[in-house]
C-alpha cells in the first residue's frame, strides 16, 4: 500500500469520525453522484512525478515568430489552454477503493456509497475519494478488485493469450498527444499512420467520415453528431422535448431560429413589452455552426436583429441571455464537462468527475446598452479572453482565469452551497440533452451503418458548456461535438517568439478523459462485462482489462449516469419510440427519409386510417409535412419524410386521436396503438410491418409534392405564447411553438433538416 493510499486513509477515517456518521444513501441520484472535492489544504499534494506531465515524454516544442494578433489560428478551435503549473488540490476523480478482503468479493457501488460522508454544518459532502486527479496515481489496491479474471494467475493467464488493444491514431489531430499518453498508460499498441489489417480502435479527429473505410472495430465518433449539436438542431431537437416535457427541458434558454422565426420573435417580445414596459430582456446571437464566440453579439432591441436580419445570410439561434449569472469574484464563468456517449443502443453514458471553469475577464454587470459589446465581461470563451490584457495564466488548478471544476466546487461549498444539489443537477442536465439528441443519431447511426452490414460500432466525447445561474441553476449553453482535446499551449516566450507547452490544467482533466474512454471501450473489457453486468463496478472502481493485467490504473475518472439513472429518466425516451416507428418504415436501405409509400403502411399497418381519415387525407398530410421542411432547406437534395418532419406528423395524428389530453398523453397514447398493432402482426403477419422500397416513392413525392413553400411562421403560432410568458425574465424556454395542423392544409411548425457540413475542431 503507497504512502499516499495510507495517508488518504487516514484523512478519510478522521473525516468520518468527525462527521457523526456516515450519510445514508438516498434513492435519489442526487445522494449518490455528489461531486467530492475535498479541500485542497486537507490532502497530501501528490508527488510530481506521479502526475501525466511529468510522465510524458519531452515536449516537441515549436517556435513560431509572428505577431500575436495570428496566434489564434493556431490554437485548438475549443479549448485553449493556460500556462499552469500542478498542484495539489484535489480533482473529482479517483476512488479509494474499500478494501473488502476479507469478503473475497469486488467491492460494489454500495460499499463506495457508505463511505459518503456528510461533514456536519457546511453541507460539504465528501465521499472516498481523495485522489488528486485519477491519472496516476500510484494507489495499490486490493488484489480481490477487479473486474475480470478473478485472480491473480487468472490475469496472467489471460494477459499471456491477450494482444494488446491497437489504436489508429492516424487521423487523431489535436487529441494526438493526450491519446498518446493514454496508450502508453494503458500499454496499448498504436498505429500512428494507420495499419493494412483491422485496428481495435480507431480515434478520429473530426468526424465519424474521416476514415470512411472500416468494416470493424469502434470508432470515436458518430455519424450525424457534428450536424445534430450544430446551434440550430440541437436547439430543434430541445425544443421537441420542451414541447413534451417543459418542465424537464427549462434548462435551455428560450430560442428562435434565424431567419425564419424573425417574425416570430420580434413580434412575441414587442408584445411583451407592449405588456410591461419595465422589462427589458436582452438577446444573444449565434450563428448556427459558430465556435470560440465567433460572430456573437448581445441586442437588447429586435429592431437591432431586423438591420442585421436584412443582410443576414448565415442562419443563427437568437436566445434569451442569462443575465445573473452566478459570480465568483465578481467574474462570470462557464464549465466544461466532458461526456462520453459510450454506445446509443442501449443507451450508455458516462460523465467525467473533473470539468473545467472558464472564467471571463472584466468584472460583470448586467447588461445595458452601454456594456453589450463588453465581451470580455460576457462572453466566457477562452479564445476571446485569453486577448484581454486581464487574463490571468496561473500556476494553480484552483485559480487565473481557467481552472477545474473541483475548485470552483469547492469554493461554493465553502461558502454553504449546496453542491450535491448542484451536481446532480448537472448530471440530470446532461442525460435530459443526450436523450433529446439520441432520436436523430439512430437515424444517422443506420444510414450510415445499417444492421447486417459489416461497420464499426461508434462511440463519441462530448464538450458540454454549462452555465450556473445566480440561483444555481444550471443552464445549458452549448454541446461539442469535438472539444478541444490538447493538453499544450501557446505561450509567448518573447515578444513575437511562441511556443508550445505543456498544460497541466489541461492534462490532469483530458488525458484521464481519453485514457478511461479507452479502458471503457477495451474489447476485452466489453467481453468481460457480458459476464460482469453489474455496471456500477465501471462507476467507481478501477477497471482493468487487454494490458492491464498485473499492473493497477488509477479509478475511473468517467462516472456512468445512465443506464445507472434508467429509472429516473426513461420516461424521456418518447421521442425515441417514435424513432423506432420510423427506422422500422425506413427500411435499412441507407436512407434517411421516409417516402410515401412508407408512410401509408406506417398508417395502414398501425391502422391508423378509418372513415374519418382516409388515405387520400393520408397523403396531403405527408405532402404537406413533407413541403413545409423541404422549404426550409432549399440546398437538400434528398426528398421525403425526415425524422423531425414524422414526429411532426405524428404529434398531429396524436392529437387528432386523443383529444382531451395533453400533447404528452396524447403521444404515448397513439404510440400504445402503434406497438401494440405491429406487435400483432409481428406474431401473425410478418409481413405486414415490413417497410416498403420507398425509393421509387420518394422520387414520386418530389415531383407530385414540390409547389410553393409553406408559410414560415403561421399566425396561429403566436397564440401560444401570452405576451406576459413571453418575457417573464429568466425563462428557461423556448417558444415550443406547437405542431398544429390547421383545417385542410396542416400547416405545421417549421424545423429544419440538419445540414451536412464539415466541422472543424472546436
Ligand atoms: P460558441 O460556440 O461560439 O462558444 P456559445 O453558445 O458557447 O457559442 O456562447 C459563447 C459564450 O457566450 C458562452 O461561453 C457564454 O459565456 C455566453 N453565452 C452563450 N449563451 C448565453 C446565454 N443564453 N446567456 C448568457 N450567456 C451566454
Amino acid at each position: 500500500m503507497s504512502d499516499h493510499y495510507v495517508k488518504v486513509k487516514v484523512q478519510l477515517e478522521q473525516m468520518k469520525s468527525s462527521s457523526e456518521g456516515v450519510e445514508k444513501e438516498e434513492a435519489d441520484m442526487i445522494e449518490d453522484e455528489v461531486l467530492v472535492a475535498s479541500p485542497p489544504a486537507s490532502v497530501s499534494p501528490i508527488p510530481a512525478s506521479c502526475t501525466p506531465a511529468a510522465q510524458r515524454e519531452p515536449p516537441k516544442t515549436s517556435v513560431t515568430c509572428r505577431n500575436q494578433s495570428k496566434s489564434r489560428s493556431k490554437l485548438g478551435k475549443d479549448e485553449k489552454n493556460t500556462g499552469t503549473k500542478q498542484d495539489s488540490v484535489l480533482a473529482l476523480q479517483g476512488t479509494i477503493v474499500a478494501s473488502n478482503a476479507n469478503s473475497g468479493k469486488p467491492v460494489n457501488r454500495k460499499d463506495n456509497e457508505q463511505q459518503t460522508l456528510q461533514i456536519k454544518g457546511t453541507g460539504k459532502m465528501l465521499q472516498g475519494k481523495t485522489e488528486t486527479n485519477g491519472n496516476t496515481v500510484p494507489i495499490h489496491l486490493p488484489e480481490d478488485i477487479k473486474v475480470g479474471p478473478h485472480n491473480k494467475e487468472d490475469a496472467n493467464k489471460v494477459a499471456k493469450r491477450r494482444k494488446p488493444v491497437t489504436v489508429d491514431t492516424f487521423k487523431a489531430k489535436t487529441s494526438l498527444e493526450a491519446l498518446k499518453l493514454s496508450i502508453r498508460q494503458l500499454k496499448w499498441k498504436e498505429f500512428p499512420v494507420g495499419r493494412r489489417s483491422a485496428c481495435d480502435i480507431y480515434w478520429h479527429g473530426v468526424s465519424f467520415h474521416d476514415n470512411d473505410n472500416i468494416t470493424s472495430g469502434q470508432v470515436n465518433k458518430f455519424p450525424g453528431m457534428i450536424e445534430m449539436l450544430r446551434k440550430i438542431n440541437l436547439t430543434r431537437a430541445v425544443r421537441t422535448m420542451q414541447e413534451l416535457f417543459p418542465e424537464e427541458y427549462n434548462f435551455y434558454p428560450r430560442s428562435w431560429i434565424l431567419p425564419e422565426e424573425y417574425q416570430l420573435f420580434s413580434t412575441q417580445i414587442s408584445l411583451a413589452k407592449d405588456g410591461d414596459v419595465s422589462q427589458k430582456p436582452t438577446f444573444i446571437i449565434k450563428p448556427d455552426g459558430g465556435s470560440q464566440g465567433d460572430g456573437i453579439y448581445l441586442i437588447r432591441d429586435p429592431g437591432d436583429l431586423r438591420v442585421i436580419a436584412g443582410s443576414h445570410t448565415k442562419q443563427s439561434v437568437v436566445q434569451e441571455y442569462i443575465h445573473k449569472p452566478l459570480l465568483i469574484d465578481k467574474l462570470k464563468f462557464d464549465i466544461r464537462l466532458y461526456v462520453l456517449v459510450k454506445s446509443l443502443e442501449p443507451l450508455e453514458i458516462y460523465i467525467a468527475k473533473e470539468g473545467l471553469s472558464r472564467f471571463c475577464t472584466e468584472p460583470y454587470q448586467e447588461p445595458s446598452q452601454k456594456n453589450l459589446s463588453h465581451v470580455f465581461m460576457h462572453l466566457t470563451n477562452y479564445s476571446l479572453n485569453v486577448q484581454s490584457g486581464n487574463f490571468v495564466h496561473s500556476d494553480s488548478l484552483s485559480s487565473g482565469s481557467k481552472r477545474t471544476f473541483s475548485s470552483v466546487l469547492y469554493r461554493l461549498a465553502s461558502k454553504g452551497v449546496d453542491i450535491k444539489k448542484v451536481w446532480s443537477d448537472i448530471i440530470s442536465l446532461v442525460i435530459k440533452t443526450i436523450i433529446a439528441l439520441v432520436p436523430e443519431l439512430k437515424v444517422y447511426y443506420q444510414a450510415d451503418i445499417p444492421p447486417g452490414k459489416p461497420g464499426p460500432t461508434c462511440f463519441q466525447i462530448l464538450g458540454f458548456d454549462i452555465l450556473l445561474m445566480k440561483n444555481l441553476k444550471p443552464v445549458l449553453l452549448e454541446v461539442n461535438a469535438n472539444p478541444s482535446m490538447r493538453i499544450e499551449h501557446e505561450q509567448e516566450v518573447s515578444p513575437g517568439v511562441f511556443e508550445y507547452v505543456p498544460s497541466p490544467v489541461d492534462e490532469e482533466v483530458k488525458v484521464g478523459v481519453i485514457r478511461d474512454t479507452l479502458r471503457l471501450m477495451d474489447p476485452a473489457q466489453k467481453k468481460s462485462l457480458t459476464s460482469y453486468p453489474e455496471q456500477e463496478e465501471l462507476s467507481g472502481s478501477p477497471v482493468r482489462g487487454s494490458g492491464e493485467e498485473g499492473r493497477v490504473l488509477p479509478s475511473m475518472c468517467l462516472k456512468q449516469v445512465f443506464p445507472k439513472y434508467t429509472k429516473q429518466f426513461s420516461y424521456l425516451r418518447t421521442v425515441e419510440r417514435i424513432t423506432a416507428l420510423f427506422l422500422r418504415f425506413l427500411g435499412v436501405k441507407g436512407n434517411m427519409r421516409l417516402g410515401p409509400t412508407g408512410f401509408r403502411t406506417f398508417i395502414r399497418n398501425c391502422k391508423l386510417s378509418n372513415s374519418h381519415f382516409s388515405m387520400a387525407t393520408v397523403d396531403i398530410l405527408y405532402i404537406d409535412v413533407t413541403r413545409r421542411w423541404a422549404s426550409m432547406l432549399p440546398g437538400s437534395r434528398e426528398a421525403g419524410m425526415g425524422l423531425q418532419a414524422f414526429v411532426e406528423a405524428f404529434f398531429y395524428l396524436a392529437q387528432r386521436r386523443f383529444k382531451s389530453l395533453p400533447l404528452r398523453e396524447q403521444v404515448v397514447s397513439l404510440l400504445e396503438v402503434c406497438e401494440a398493432q405491429l406487435e400483432n402482426q409481428g406474431r401473425g403477419d410478418p409481413g405486414g410491418a415490413l417497410p416498403e422500397d420507398n425509393t421509387s416513392s420518394t422520387r414520386r413525392s418530389v415531383s407530385c409534392g414540390r409547389t410553393q413553400p409553406g408559410r414560415t411562421v403561421h399566425p396561429h403560432h403566436m397564440s401560444t405564447s401570452t405576451p406576459g410568458q413571453a418575457l417573464s425574465a429568466p425563462q428557461l424556454c423556448s417558444p415550443a411553438t406547437p405542431r398544429r395542423a390547421l383545417s385542410q392544409d396542416y400547416r405545421l411548425h417549421q424545423r429544419l433538416r440538419p445540414t451536412h457540413k464539415g466541422n472543424v475542431e472546436n
